[in-house]
Parts: C-alpha cells; structure tokens; sequence
C-alpha cells in the first residue's frame, strides 16, 4: 500500500520550520545580500531549534533526525531565503556531518559533532580541485603517512562556506589521494580542519550572496590519524552516500524555492493589470504557469522518495546503492533544471520589475542555477542514470 503523507510529526516539524524560517530568516535576506555574509545571528538561532547536525544521533547531542525531516526544514528555508546561501549551509552541514557520524572514528565524533550540534563547527565538503571535479581518481591533493599522523598537500577549488568556516570554525570532509599510483582506489576521505595555513583566494559568484565560495590551498597540514573517514584507500566506495544526501537535499531546495516563485508570480499577476484585466487571467500565462506546476510537484514527490529510499537504504539496506543513486540523479536532474526554467519564468510574468535587483525571482534565478553544478554536475547525473539504465558493460 502506498502512503504519500507525511506523518504528524513531520507537519509540526514543517510548521514549526516555517514559522521559524518566517520570523528569523526572511527579513535578513536584503541585509545579508548587501553585507554579502550569513548573519551569525541565524546560524545561532537555527542550533537553538536543533536545525544544526539534525542527523547527528543523540549520543553526540543531536536528534537523530531522519533524511525527510531534515529535508522538510531545507524546504522551508530555501522557501525564506531565495538567494540560497543558507539552504546551501544547511544542506553542506547537515550532509556531510551525517558522514561523519556514519564514518567518523569515536575521537572524531566525540570531538566534532556536539559542536556541528551547537552551531560552533560547520562541516563543508573540499572535493573540486583546479584541474578535477567530476573526474575524483584523477585528483592530485595527497596525504602521507607520518608517525601517526597524515600531512596533506593539495589544492582544493571552487569550495563553498570557506568564510563561514573560517570564522565560526569548523572543516572539511576532504578528498585526498592516499596511494597516488591508483585512481578511484587511491582516495581516501579524512575531516580536515580548517587551518590558519590555507591559503584562501576568495572567488566572486554569480549568485549565493550570504554564502562564500573559495580555493585554498595548503602544505603539510597535519591531519590526526583519528580524522580519516572510513578505510585506508576506501574514500571513493563512501563519499557518495554524503554526495546523494546532499543531492537530495539540493533536489527539495529547488523545488521549495520554485514553488514560492510560482507563488509569487501569481501574486504579481494578480495585482497587475494590462489591456484592461489583471494579468493573471490570460491563458497564455496560466497554461506556463501550470505547465511548472505539473513539472515542480512530480519532481518534489520525486525528491521525497529519493530521499526516503536513500534513508531505507541507510537505515536497513531495503535499496541496493545503486537503485539509491540513480532515483537521487533522476530527482535531481529534473529538480534543478525545471526548477531554474519555472523561476525565469516567474521572473518574466513580473515585467521589468522581474530584471530589478528588488525582485525575489532574480536572486532565486542565479542561486538556483549554482545546484545544475554543485555536488555533482547535471552531466554526471545523466551519467547515473545512464550506467544504471544500459548497464556498467556498456558504459
Ligand atoms: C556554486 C558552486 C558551489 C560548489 N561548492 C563545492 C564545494 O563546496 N565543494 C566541492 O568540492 N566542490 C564544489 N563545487 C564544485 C562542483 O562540485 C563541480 O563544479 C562539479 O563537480 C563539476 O566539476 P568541474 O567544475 O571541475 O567540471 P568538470 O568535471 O571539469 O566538467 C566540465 C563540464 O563537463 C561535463 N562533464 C564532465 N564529465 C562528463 C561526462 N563523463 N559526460 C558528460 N559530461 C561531462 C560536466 O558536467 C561539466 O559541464 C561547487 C560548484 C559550484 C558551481
């Protein structure tokens, strides 16, 4: 039997989310878009209602939160903050401190995640390098072995939170070559903390205004032998349940921040009047903005059940991997692309206000347009869905 309802916790939690997302998120937007960083004062309230490490179990002071409820609180934020800088932050965080909980050793644990918890640590992801992103076994960042410990040498490319990080604290779940004469078999993943020794080159983005984006690079950086996540040489085999979580998360984001676009074109169209009527009663218009509607509801209803066998998979292997990453890519893909054609749009229907600076669609426009890239390209995605659809022999 097929249930399609969320249950009566996960209504209050989006209730909840949303009065929240309402009082704390929203009138900050415009001051976080000029002062072009997250406000601290909503990373601060959003640990207080536990939205930090919402996956991080109770043992290391969080709520053990399933991947839905914590999708239901991405949906609400992405619906507050259409620049999707603190979306991306919620979604990075909650993602990749979930690896850490999966992989993380118990040193590592005891020391990060009730700090993810409280909002002093974020957990970012550092893959992308200047000359790889897609492609990880071709990745030059190393680590080596020495008494113990690791030292890392690399650079990592176009990584977001870089600034937040810097200054609230906190690292990275990093990609690093850990035997350099293999390819996907030589990576392994290790928590690298943010050091006082990167050296940052901060990058200007189209979008994303309360977020940071950067490269870094850094030599010798001791990492704890504590800090590796998983095996020796293992990285590939468990960095893409942290990149479908993620992808997962993006997949919901889009659709929230779509649907409140659609919402608020009808509002505009509503109000606007031209030859005579408002100019929401012209079918030419109704019939694209039903066309979105169609599109963005089946590619939430999408998201949601990637993101609910991801969590069975997780949970009790009901899923095989693979079927997870090729539901995650489909969700995914449609999500990001229909999501950034119903924001424009949205845009249009709102004249030449929509082009303006003042229009909400214009910051969801080139925010929304960063997820067809980050944590894995919609290339990639169509890559997925291919091997699981002709068969890896015939990759
Ligand atoms: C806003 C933003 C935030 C990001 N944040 C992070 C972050 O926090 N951490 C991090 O590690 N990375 C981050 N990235 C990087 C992101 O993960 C990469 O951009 C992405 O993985 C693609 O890698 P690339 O840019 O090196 O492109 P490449 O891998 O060089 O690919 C270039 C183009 O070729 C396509 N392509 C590649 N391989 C194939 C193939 N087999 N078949 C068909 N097409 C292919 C790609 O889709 C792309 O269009 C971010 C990117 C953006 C835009």
């Amino acid at each position: 039997m097929l249930d399609y309802s969320f249950s009566d916790e996960q209504e209050l939690l989006r209730q909840t989310a949303r009065e929240f997302c309402e009082r704390e998120i929203s009138p900050k937007i415009k001051q976080m878009m000029h002062d072009r960083r997250m406000p601290q004062s909503i990373w601060k309230a959003m640990a207080k209602m536990n939205f930090l490490g919402m996956n991080v179990p109770e043992e290391y002071g969080g709520m053990g939160a399933d991947p839905i409820s914590t999708a239901i609180v991405a949906e609400e934020i992405s619906r507050a903050d259409p620049t999707a800088s603190i979306p991306v932050l919620f979604l990075v965080d909650n993602a990749w401190s979930y690896l850490v909980s999966k992989y993380g050793t118990q040193t590592l644990k005891e020391e990060l995640l009730p700090k993810v918890v409280k909002g002093e640590r974020i957990v970012g992801i550092a893959s992308t390098e200047p000359n790889y992103g897609s492609d990880i076994g071709s990745m030059k960042s190393y680590a080596i072995e020495k008494k113990g410990s690791y030292l890392a040498t690399g650079e990592k490319a176009y990584i977001s939170l870089v600034r937040d990080i810097a200054e609230i604290g906190g690292g990275f779940v990093t990609v690093l070559k850990t035997d350099q004469a293999k390819k996907t078999d030589g990576v392994s993943l290790f928590y690298m903390p943010y050091d006082k020794s990167f050296d940052v080159t901060y990058l200007e983005e189209m979008g994303r205004e309360g977020s940071s984006w950067a490269a870094f690079s850094f030599k010798d950086v001791s990492i704890p032998r504590e800090y590796m996540l998983g095996n020796l040489n293992g990285g590939f085999k468990i960095i893409h349940e942290g990149f479908e979580f993620a992808r997962g998360l993006i997949s919901v984001i889009s659709a929230g921040a779509a649907l409140k676009s659609l919402e608020n074109g009808v509002e505009y169209m509503k109000q606007r009047d031209a030859f005579g009527k408002p100019i929401v009663k012209f079918q030419g218009l109704q019939f694209q903005l039903a066309d979105h509607v169609a599109r963005i509801e089946a590619a939430r209803t999408i998201a949601y059940k990637a993101l609910w066998m991801y969590s069975a998979e997780q949970k009790s292997g009901r899923f095989t991997r693979f079927q997870v990453s090729k539901e995650i890519a489909v969700a995914k893909l449609l999500t990001t692309t229909w999501a950034f054609d119903a924001i424009n749009d949205a845009l249009q229907w709102q004249g030449a206000f929509g082009y303006s600076k003042e229009c909400p669609e214009e910051w969801a426009l080139r925010g929304i347009r960063s997820f067809q890239l980050a944590e894995g390209s919609r290339e990639i995605m169509k890559v997925i869905i291919a091997r699981e659809t002709v068969g890896k022999e015939n990759m």
